[in-house]
């Protein structure tokens, strides 16, 4: 056993999970099973095995701007409805065009409508 080897191993499969779990989840993208890959791939068979899975991901994951959750100011991607950290609502919908629009606008960009 290569012991820097096995711990540099696991260090980078640890870290790739933890950040490719944020970013997926803020995307709504299957974080689980995108963290799993990760150390998966970094146990089986490197940490190449791992970077592969990482730059496979950055192909893939959903792509948009990340705004700040209102309540838990964590990112999710701009089309959601309601966030996926906490699950609290980061639109609302508009009474006319039943349209999603953010929290903060009165007027919706829809049709021009004014919320209470
Ligand atoms: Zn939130
Ligand atoms: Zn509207």
């Amino acid at each position: 056993m290569n012991w820097p080897v096995f711990i540099g191993t696991i260090v980078v499969g640890a870290v790739s999970a933890w950040w490719i779990f944020r970013d997926a989840r803020g995307r709504d993208y299957n974080p689980v099973i995108w963290a799993v890959a990760c150390v998966f791939s970094a146990l089986t068979v490197s940490v190449f095995g791992t970077l592969a899975v990482v730059v496979i991901y950055l192909f893939l994951r959903p792509r948009g701007e990340l705004f700040a959750c209102p309540h838990c100011s964590k990112k999710y991607i701009h089309n959601l409805a309601f966030c996926p950290h906490c699950g609290k609502p980061v639109k609302k919908e508009c009474l006319k065009c039943h349209d999603l629009m953010e929290l903060d606008q009165d007027v919706c960009p829809h049709c021009g409508m004014r919320s209470a």
